[in-house]
């Protein structure tokens, strides 16, 4: 299916980020316009979409290959009934307590040094295995306009001066207006203890073309800031993303990515090892590989441990050190965050540690005190 012969765009509207956004497909009208919705099945699609919003960029929509059920950019992006009704034991809407992390609202200051702030409540594309997805519904959203939970905290990180870091997040914080998030950047850089920004996003991904040189001059200005991106499937990569990501980091902003490990979407070998690689090669650093959270309507996207280890320890060794993100799982209840790797060191002892090496030899090491 092409969605940019569905919609018939004008010469140049495909291009133009606002025309996508506004163009979105939304609700239960624009998910037909993607799937047949057998009629007996529309009450639960009414009551899924209620609960976790659907919307998704024509751009997004046209990587689909829609002939196959398992594509995984569909995957990612048209709702599924398993949000509803599959429901394993242990899965919470909010595991790393963000709430009781939140001393204002759209705040959450969970590690000392660092606060994030969701300058906004939409995204271009709602992803299925969103871990604050909670918040997409009506309940979630605080009861305050975006401009005062802003307001707020920014007044919360200009009094702590314990944070040098502000994590830009959301909802997707490029969906802002430049003039709205240029305001948020002057303010910050404005707090002398704030050293660092960092911008959560996924239009690198889902909207490519809102990388414009508009906004990469203003982003230029207000540096240092870090984008974090979140690409899954080497087919995310595509010859607008990789401009996006050519724009940001020629502004001189770094960009790296955290990809998330979801079944039957990326949890395969081949397919990380192209991924790590392909990132690689248009200058973004796989920086985590994060192991899917146990968050209530993403449990059919998580895998195993013992999976996500043993594609690591396949990786390791086999492609260059800058391809290999962390791979980490975000421990319950304000636990931080536990990184899991190969282990290579069998034993120390007596002026000797014993090694095995990535082919299963074993090598002995002499080491002093
Ligand atoms: S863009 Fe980020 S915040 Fe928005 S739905 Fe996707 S993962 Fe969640």
């Amino acid at each position: 299916m092409s969605s940019e012969i569905h919609l018939s765009p004008r010469p140049g509207d495909w291009e133009d980020w606002r025309w996508q956004f506004r163009n979105r497909f939304k609700g239960l009208h624009g998910l037909k316009k993607l799937i047949p919705i057998p009629r007996n099945q529309e009450g639960d699609y009414k009551d899924l979409l209620e609960l976790y919003h659907f919307a998704a960029t024509p751009y997004y929509v046209s990587l689909i290959d829609f002939s196959d059920p398992d594509d995984p950019i569909r995957q990612q992006t048209v709702p599924d009934l398993r949000e509803l009704f599959h429901r394993k034991g242990g899965s919470v809407e909010d595991p790393f307590l963000e709430q009781h992390f939140s001393p204002v609202p759209g705040l959450i200051h969970r590690f000392e040094d660092r606060v994030l702030l969701m300058s906004t409540t939409l995204c271009g594309v709602y992803c299925r295995h969103c871990n604050r997805k909670r918040n997409w519904s009506k309940k979630g959203v605080p009861n305050l306009s975006m401009g005062h939970v802003r307001e707020a905290a920014l007044r919360y990180i200009e009094s702590h001066l314990e944070v040098r870091e502000v994590i830009l997040s959301g909802g997707d914080p490029l969906y802002l207006r430049d003039s709205i998030l240029e305001e948020v950047l002057r303010r910050l850089r404005s707090i002398p203890h704030v050293e660092v920004i960092r911008i959560g996003t996924r239009a690198p991904v889902t909207l490519p073309m809102r990388i414009d040189d508009d906004l990469c001059s203003m982003l230029r200005r207000y540096r240092p800031i870090w984008v974090n991106t979140q690409f899954n499937h080497p087919r995310e990569i595509t010859p607008q993303s990789k401009l996006a990501v050519d724009r940001l980091v020629t502004s001189g902003i770094p960009v790296c990515n955290q990809a998330v490990l979801l079944k039957g979407i990326n949890d395969d070998i081949k397919i990380l090892k192209e991924l790590f690689q392909r990132l690689q090669a248009i200058c973004v650093k796989p920086y985590y590989l994060f192991h899917c959270d146990p968050v209530m309507g993403t449990d059919h996207f998580r895998t195993t441990l013992s999976k996500g280890m043993a594609i690591m320890e396949r990786l390791w060794g086999k492609i260059g050190g800058l391809c290999i993100p962390h791979y980490v799982v975000d421990l319950p209840n304000a636990g931080g965050k536990a990184q899991l790797m190969p282990t290579y060191l069998l034993s120390m002892d007596g002026g000797e540690a014993i090694f095995r090496t990535i082919d299963g030899d074993i090598v002995k090491y002499p080491f002093r005190d």
